[in-house]
C-alpha cells in the first residue's frame, strides 16, 4: 500500500453485464481491493445488448478470457459490421465495415485516390476495396490476424453475443477472481453528511458499507441519479427515438456475419444473428408510431419462429450530468444511453472503466480528477451521439412525418463543422487521437448516405490516374477472390468455436 488513504472496498449495485464487467476488470486488475457485486434476481437485467465493437475483443483478452471458450459460451458469432438497408434512400443499402478500407497508395490516404478515380468515370465502389465488406458481403469469415499478410490482413471483427450469458460468464470470472456476489434488493441508501454513499441497505437487512460505490442498476439509477441526485442531460431533442419493442428468434437459415440495422418508417430494426438464435428489436419514436403498431411490424418483418414474447422498453436518450460524483461512479444504463446503431452502449462502460482506471482517486476523491473524467467521458458521448445523427440528417427520405422530422432538426454544431469540412475537402477533421470511430467508419457512412466531397484531396494529383484506375482494377478481384477461398462463417463457426450452450 503506498497511501494510507487507499480504496480498499468496492461495491457494485447491479449485476447486468455493466456491473459484472465492472466487477471482472476490478477483480482482475486490482487484486488487493475487495470487490462486491449486489444483484436482484428479481428485478433481472434488461438481457437486450448483443451487439458489440472491435475492442470488446480487446477487452475479453484484457481480462485474461480465451476468445474461443468465450465465444461457444456465449452462443456468440462474428460480426464484420454493420448493414443499412432504407437509410440513404428507400431501396438502398450499405455497408459499415470494421478495419480498413484499401491500403495507402504511395503515402496518399486511399479514400482521395478512390475518389480521384471515380470521379474520372472508374466504376468501383469504395467497399469494393474493405476487406470486412467483401468478407460480409459473401457470407465469409476467418481472423484477419490469422491472415495478416494476406488481402484481409487490414480487417476487423466484433461479436454477436447473447447478453444474459456474458453476464454469467464475466459473473464466474470475476468470482473465479475474487469478487463476492450477494443476491438481494437494494432498499435504501445511507448517506455521509458530507454527500458521499455510506451504505447500502438490503431488504432482508443487510447493511453493506464501501469506500466506492459503482451505480450499474441500469435505467433506474439508483446510486447516481436516486441517492446522490445526479441530473440527467436529455438529448431526446436531438435523436427523435426513444422506445425499442424487441423479441428473440430462431436463425432462419446459416447467420451473415453482420447486424442489419433496417430503416423503418418511424425509426429502425436491428437483426443480431448468434449462433443459436438471433436477437430483434425495432428501436422507435412514440411520436409517430404506438407500441402497438411497432409491435405489429417487428413481428411482420422478423424471419424465422418467434421464440419470446415482444417486450416494450422506454429509454431517453443523453448521459448523467456527471458520471462520476464523489464516491459514486456510474456505468452502463445508468450513466446515460443512446441508441443501438452502432453498438456502442457495452464499449462505453469499458471505457468509462478505463478512464477511470487511468484517474484512479484514493478516499479523498478528489474533485479535480472528477471533473476531468467527467469531461472526457462527455465528449465520448457526444462523438457518438454525433455520429449517430449523422445516420439521420443527411437522409434523402422525406416519406414519413418521422423522416421528414429528422431531416429538418438543426444539427449540432459540432457534427455540422466536421460535414462542412469534408463536403469542401473531403478532410475528416479528427477532434482527437482517442476518438472511437476513425476514417474508415466516417467515410463508409458519408459515402453510403450520399455524402461526397466537391473534390479530392490535391495530393492524389502526384498519381497518374490511369495508373491509378489500373491499380484499382488489380486490387479489386484480388480481394474478392481470395475472398472466395474463406469459410462460411457457419462452417467456420462449427469448426473454431461451436456453441457449447
Ligand atoms: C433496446 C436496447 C438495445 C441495446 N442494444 C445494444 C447493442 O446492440 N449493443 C450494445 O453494446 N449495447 C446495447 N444496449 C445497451 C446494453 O443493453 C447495456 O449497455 C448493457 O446491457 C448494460 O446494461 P446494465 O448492466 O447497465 O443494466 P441492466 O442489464 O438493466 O442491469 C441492471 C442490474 O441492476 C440490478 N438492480 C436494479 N435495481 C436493483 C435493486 N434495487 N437492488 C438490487 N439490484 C438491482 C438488476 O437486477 C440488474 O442486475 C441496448 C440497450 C437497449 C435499451
Amino acid at each position: 500500500m503506498n497511501n494510507p488513504d487507499e480504496i480498499r472496498d468496492i461495491v457494485i449495485a447491479g449485476g447486468g453485464t455493466a456491473g459484472w464487467l465492472a466487477a471482472a476488470l476490478f477483480a482482475v486488475h486490482m487484486p488487493n481491493v475487495r470487490v462486491r457485486l449486489i444483484e436482484s434476481e428479481e428485478i433481472g437485467t434488461i438481457g437486450v445488448g448483443e451487439s458489440t465493437i472491435p475492442p470488446f475483443l480487446g477487452l475479453i483478452r484484457k481480462l485474461g478470457i480465451n476468445e474461443q471458450d468465450f465465444i461457444a459460451k456465449t452462443q456468440a458469432s462474428f460480426k464484420l459490421g454493420i448493414r443499412f438497408p432504407d437509410w440513404r434512400e428507400k431501396g438502398h443499402a450499405y455497408f459499415h465495415p470494421f478495419g480498413q478500407i484499401g491500403r495507402p497508395i504511395d503515402g496518399n490516404d486511399f479514400y482521395h485516390c478512390w475518389l480521384k478515380a471515380k470521379m474520372a468515370g472508374h466504376g468501383s465502389e469504395l467497399q469494393d476495396f474493405a476487406p470486412a465488406s467483401v468478407m460480409a458481403e459473401q457470407g465469409r469469415f476467418m481472423l484477419p490476424f490469422k491472415a495478416s499478410q494476406s488481402p484481409i490482413g487490414t480487417a476487423a471483427y466484433a461479436l454477436h453475443v447473447d447478453a444474459k450469458l456474458v453476464a454469467q460468464y464475466l459473473r464466474r470470472h470475476a468470482e473465479a477472481h475474487g469478487a463476492r456476489r450477494t443476491e438481494g434488493m437494494i432498499a435504501g441508501v445511507g448517506m455521509t453528511p458530507d454527500g458521499q454513499i455510506r451504505s447500502l441497505t438490503l431488504k432482508a437487512g443487510e447493511v453493506i458499507t464501501g469506500d466506492l460505490f459503482i451505480d450499474c442498476t441500469g435505467f433506474r439509477a439508483l446510486l447516481i441519479g436516486g441517492a446522490m441526485g445526479v441530473g440527467y442531460e436529455s438529448w431526446a431533442d436531438q435523436l427523435l427515438c426513444n422506445r425499442a419493442v424487441v423479441c428473440q428468434t430462431e436463425n432462419a437459415g446459416p447467420p451473415p456475419p453482420y447486424t442489419i440495422a433496417h430503416a423503418q418508417g418511424s425509426g429502425w430494426r436491428w437483426r443480431i444473428p448468434l449462433q443459436t438464435r438471433a436477437g430483434n428489436g425495432y428501436v422507435f419514436s412514440s411520436d409517430h408510431i404506438s407500441d402497438a403498431e411497432a409491435t405489429e411490424v417487428l413481428l411482420r418483418q422478423v424471419e424465422g419462429k418467434v421464440l419470446t414474447s415482444p417486450m416494450i422498453v422506454p429509454f431517453t436518450t443523453g448521459i448523467r450530468k456527471k458520471v462520476w460524483q464523489g464516491n459514486c461512479l456510474s456505468l452502463g444504463l445508468a450513466s446515460g444511453f443512446i441508441e443501438p446503431l452502432e453498438s456502442t452502449a457495452i464499449h462505453l462502460v469499458y471505457r468509462t472503466l478505463d478512464f477511470f482506471f487511468r484517474y484512479f482517486p484514493d478516499k479523498s476523491f478528489d474533485p479535480a480528477l472528477q471533473a476531468d473524467f467527467n469531461r472526457r467521458i462527455h465528449a465520448d458521448y457526444e462523438e457518438i451521439k454525433d455520429f449517430i445523427i449523422l445516420h439521420y440528417c443527411v437522409s434523402q427520405r422525406r416519406d414519413t412525418e418521422f423522416w421528414r422530422r429528422v431531416t429538418s432538426l438543426p444539427i449540432p454544431e459540432s457534427l455540422k463543422a466536421r460535414i462542412d469540412v469534408f463536403r469542401a475537402s473531403g478532410s475528416l477533421r479528427e477532434v482527437g487521437p482517442e476518438e472511437l470511430f476513425r476514417s474508415p467508419s466516417w467515410y463508409s457512412v458519408y459515402e453510403g448516405m450520399g455524402v461526397r466531397p466537391s473534390r479530392y484531396n490535391v495530393l492524389a494529383d502526384r498519381l497518374d490516374t490511369d495508373d491509378l484506375k489500373r491499380l484499382l482494377d488489380q486490387v479489386k478481384p484480388a480481394l474478392d477472390h481470395f475472398v472466395r477461398t474463406l469459410p462460411m462463417l457457419q462452417d467456420f463457426l462449427d469448426s473454431f468455436c461451436p456453441a457449447t450452450v
